[in-house]
């Protein structure tokens, strides 16, 4: 199984996790044809993964997960949560980050072992669906470390006046280049007006050029 870590979270807790749900969904020679990418997300814990074909030698898996940067210390227990917007409308609040990627895994693992079919997963009382972490069937994960790989450091804050300035700046580089194309075009028109006064001039009837003899 490789991992490829694109989050600001510690590669080796995340491998620890994956390994751990990989063990249980995946057989051994499914386990070395998968990649798993842990990429950033905005809000909430979610998935992808490619269904695997039973009984193949060959096809290459793979799992996406994506999870946010940042997290909320939930109220009570101070466990890592994200703010479950997705499902904010059945399960209002927070779920806990590490049941929640727990839950995740298994439910792209379990596709990655073959298995369709989303409604069945997601129905009530599968653990494969979104509800189990709320049922707490996946809370043995929320003890597992998982920790920033470097403290975030805040960001120095930009005032009015730093984003005034980068917004005038952008017009002008947007007028430059408007007159820089207006400049090819006047000098493209002007070429075209020789031109045709040339033309015209070389086919206009020969009057008054010719000088009369007195
Ligand atoms: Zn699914």
């Amino acid at each position: 199984m490789k991992i490829v870590n694109r989050t600001k979270w510690k590669t080796e807790q995340l491998r620890a996790i994956a390994k751990e749900i990989a063990g249980r969904y995946l057989e051994s020679n499914e386990r070395s044809r998968l990649t798993v990418y842990f990429q950033p997300s905005k809000k909430w814990v979610h998935g992808e993964a490619n269904v695997g074909r039973p009984g193949s030698k060959t096809q290459l898996l793979y799992t996406k997960i994506w999870l946010p940067n940042r997290f909320t210390p939930q109220h009570p227990e101070q466990r890592l949560s994200v703010i479950d917007s997705r499902y904010a409308r059945s399960f209002p609040g927070a779920s806990p980050l590490r049941a929640s990627i727990a839950s995740t895994l298994a439910h792209e693992f379990a596709h990655n072992a073959g298995r369709r079919g989303e409604r069945s997963m997601r129905a009530d009382h599968c653990p494969l669906g979104w509800a189990a972490v709320h049922r707490g069937e996946w809370d043995e994960f929320e003890t597992w470390p998982l920790e920033l790989a470097q403290p975030v450091t805040k960001q120095k804050r930009k005032t009015g006046d730093d984003e005034a300035l980068a917004a005038v700046e952008q017009r002008i580089r947007r007028w430059e280049s408007k007159l820089k194309r207006a400049q090819t075009w006047l000098k493209k028109c002007r070429r075209q007006k020789r031109y045709y006064e040339s033309k015209i001039a070389a086919s206009a009837p020969d009057t008054g050029s010719s000088v009369v003899d007195g």
